[in-house]
């Protein structure tokens, strides 16, 4: 096992992997841009390397600052967190080089998932359902001629995107070409890349996911399913487990798909096989996350496996203690909390906290580098914190939500703390009939 790694990330995912390094006995080293110089992350760790100046382009992603932060204390390992440069192919060879054992896949198998039209090939080639589209990059003729083929509504799709960038719903033949050029110039400003392609459009539909843990020695786990569909233009916002949409034999169908597909493409470590659940049971591939997850603690409290410790093992060469499904039972409720402000259609709402008090109590969690007196600067993701339940069933779960949410307490900047109480208390998160579309039908209602 390593003894000293480097955590390439801030925020609450760069506390939760420096607590498992801990547990397992490792040095943790921090990196910190001038904004976060005073973190909680940087104050948990062991060492902490400054990478520059705030904004993410100049700090948490100049890949040469953070591969010498690891090189220069003597780290033997990286792990990425998600976001910044979790997903960046060249990040990975950058370590390897370097002679660091990147924590997650290989360099080649990230790069045919980040390219979500090679990820879909490559997923049909396992005989995994995909959801019907452009086989590759497309013009605006070619999606007219797609969509006339597969009917609207159709999704316009960024073959880089990510976080719902480079998106567009197109719902009628005239609105093809307006739609095309806008999710083009997004994606363009967003990932340096144009390139679309086209998807079928399944709504109604339920976002299901699948975690995974692939061992070196060809050992696969899956630790079940995340259901993902409270979302808020295509970001999620409340997570659970387990799915109320899926029967044990629809989820098994699910778990063998992405079993299956983690052998097709020699997988390794962890990531999530996002899928979509038609009202019918059909479901369909749509993109491989090759990291940790941000709603990862849902699998976590379900399974009492800790995928960071996992994720650290597998990179150490160790083999999966567990495998083919993981154990689970009970429920499990994430709510993010967002710094955001309901009063101006959720725009970003950085700025110090005057008063921080997390719930606390049996079966709570909570993920977060917020502290009293704690600054969210302007510069990077507005979730400031994950609120984790668990519980025997879903109905005591939600409860446990409630009352835990109602405890929470962050002064100082708006927050979506009541956004989720409101979803929690509404008629179809209680029924568990809800869809990708449920959020923003119900926000006329409660936001
Ligand atoms: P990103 O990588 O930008 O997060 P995803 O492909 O993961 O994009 O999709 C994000 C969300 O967008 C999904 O959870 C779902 O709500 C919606 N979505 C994606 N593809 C489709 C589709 N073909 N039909 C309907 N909704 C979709």
């Amino acid at each position: 096992m390593f003894t000293r790694v480097l955590v390439a990330n801030r925020g609450e995912i760069a506390v939760r992997v420096i607590r498992a390094l801990h547990e397992l006995g490792i040095e943790a080293v921090a990196i910190y841009s001038t904004a976060d110089k005073d973190a909680l992350h940087v104050r948990l760790a062991d060492q902490a390397v400054h990478v520059g100046p705030p904004p993410a382009t100049d700090s948490y992603l100049r890949i040469p600052s953070v591969i010498a932060a690891a090189t220069t204390t003597g780290c033997q390992a990286v792990h990425p967190g998600y976001g910044f440069l979790a997903e960046n192919p060249a990040f990975v060879e950058a370590c390897v080089d370097n002679d660091l054992v990147f924590v997650g896949p290989p360099a080649d198998v990230m790069a045919m998932m980040g390219d979500k039209i090679s990820a879909k090939q490559a997923m049909r080639a396992a005989e995994v359902p995909t959801v019907p589209g452009t086989e590759g990059s497309t013009t605006v003729s070619a999606a007219r001629a797609a969509a006339d083929e597969i009917g609207f509504p159709i999704l316009l799709k960024a073959t880089a995107g990510g976080g719902g960038k480079g998106m567009r719903l197109v719902q009628l033949p005239e609105e093809l070409e307006d739609a095309f050029g806008m999710a083009a110039a997004e994606a363009e400003a967003a990932f340096g890349d144009a390139t679309m392609y086209v998807e079928k459009a399944l709504v109604p539909a339920r976002h299901v996911e699948i975690q995974v843990l692939c061992d070196h020695h060809g050992n696969v786990l899956t630790l079940g399913e995340r259901e993902c569909s409270i979302q808020r233009r295509h970001q999620k916002l409340i997570e659970e487990s387990p799915s109320a949409a899926l029967s044990p034999e629809a989820r098994e169908a699910m778990e063998a798909a992405a079993e299956r597909a983690c052998r097709a493409v020699d997988y390794r470590n962890a990531g999530t096989f996002e899928f979509l659940l038609g009202p019918d049971g059909s479901f369909y591939f749509i993109e491989l996350n090759a990291r940790l997850q941000v709603e990862h603690p849902v699998t976590e409290m379900c399974t009492g496996i800790d995928i960071v410790r996992e994720q650290l093992r597998i990179a150490a060469g160790e083999e999966l203690s567990v495998q083919g499904r993981a154990p689970r039972h009970g429920h499990s409720i994430e709510i993010r909390l967002n710094a955001e402000d309901p009063e101006h259609d959720f725009r970003p709402s950085p700025g110090r906290i005057t008063l921080f008090e997390p719930p606390a109590g049996p079966g709570v969690r909570v993920d977060t580098f917020l502290e009293t007196g704690s600054v969210i600067p302007p510069f990077y993701d507005s979730m400031v914190a994950k609120l984790i339940v668990w519980d025997t069933d879903r109905a005591a779960a939600v409860a446990r939500a409630e009352r835990a949410l109602r405890e929470t307490n962050v002064e100082g900047i708006p927050t979506t703390r009541d956004l989720a109480l409101a979803v929690l208390g509404s008629e179809p998160f209680r029924s568990g009939e809800y869809s990708t579309s449920t959020l923003e039908a119900l926000r006329a209602v409660v936001a």
